[in-house]
């Protein structure tokens, strides 16, 4: 894949919606002047109508941090892909690890992804080990999220699927806590072959695999040329515009 994906998770960012046009706008700005790569913001949902109106360009999208896998119902908190879809919201990340941690099952997250796909939306789905044992069990975490996470998901689906290793561990840390690139690449070939598994393997290189864990301007490079992802999901750097730029610059 030679055109890259860069998203940005802003969480429960920034407090105030006027920050987040600023900070959405300097991106968007930004963008303009990079080639190669297909930027994507995920803002929180109250945020999503104000930065819809802002635009969204060939270069710059907007997604989302959740959806609910029904279109309308009594599912109190719950917003489904139809109805982001309506502020220009074309991507969804869904299994977060954030999200995990409060109870999210890898069968919530498969309901989840299968209807976002059915939607048209873009299903960002995350998989990643909470810790790394030399025994290597972490393998077998990935395997178990994927093979849950996508099951009932079809080999015409996957143009709408890309999948986020993020290990637990190293997000939200300093760059030199984040994960070594070639232990990345190591876990990238092993997506790949349980990919293959499920889909084949011409369908299953077609799934871009991003990284995501303490993505900073200063790794960003090594992760994709020897980490060879197809991009990155940034949080906590994706919330200065400059810096976000620079990550992204740092890959093209
Ligand atoms: C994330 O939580 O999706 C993430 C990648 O966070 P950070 O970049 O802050 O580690």
């Amino acid at each position: 894949m030679s055109k890259k994906i860069v998203i940005a998770n802003w969480k429960m960012n920034p407090s105030k919606v006027a920050e987040a046009k600023k900070i959405y706008n300097g991106i968007k700005k930004g963008v303009t002047k990079i080639r190669g790569v297909d930027t994507v913001v995920c803002p929180p949902f109250v945020f999503l109508p104000e930065l819809a109106k802002l635009g969204v360009t060939k270069k710059l999208a907007l997604g989302v941090q959740d959806t609910f896998y029904e279109e309308t119902g009594a599912q109190t908190g719950q917003v489904s892909p139809a109805m982001v879809k309506g502020y220009k919201a074309k991507y969804t990340i869904l299994g977060h690890s954030e999200r995990r941690a409060l109870g999210e099952s890898s069968d919530l997250v498969n309901k989840k992804v299968r209807h976002a796909i059915v939607e048209g939306c873009t299903a960002v789905m995350c998989v990643g080990e909470t810790e790394r044992s030399d025994e290597g069990d972490y393998f077998r975490v990935i395997r178990e999220e994927l093979e849950v996470g996508l099951a009932g998901v079809k080999r015409a689906d996957l143009s709408k699927l890309i999948i986020a290793y993020e290990p637990v561990w190293a997000i939200g840390k300093r760059a030199e806590e984040a994960l070594d690139a070639p232990a990345l690449y190591e876990m990238v070939l092993f997506i790949q072959k349980v990919l293959t598994e499920l889909y084949g393997r011409a369908p299953a290189q077609k799934v871009p695999i991003l990284y995501g864990g303490s993505v900073k301007p200063s790794n960003a490079k090594e992760f994709v040329e020897v980490g060879k992802v197809d991009g990155l999901l940034v949080g906590g750097a994706s919330l200065k515009a400059n810096e976000f730029l620079d990550i992204i610059k740092e890959i093209v």
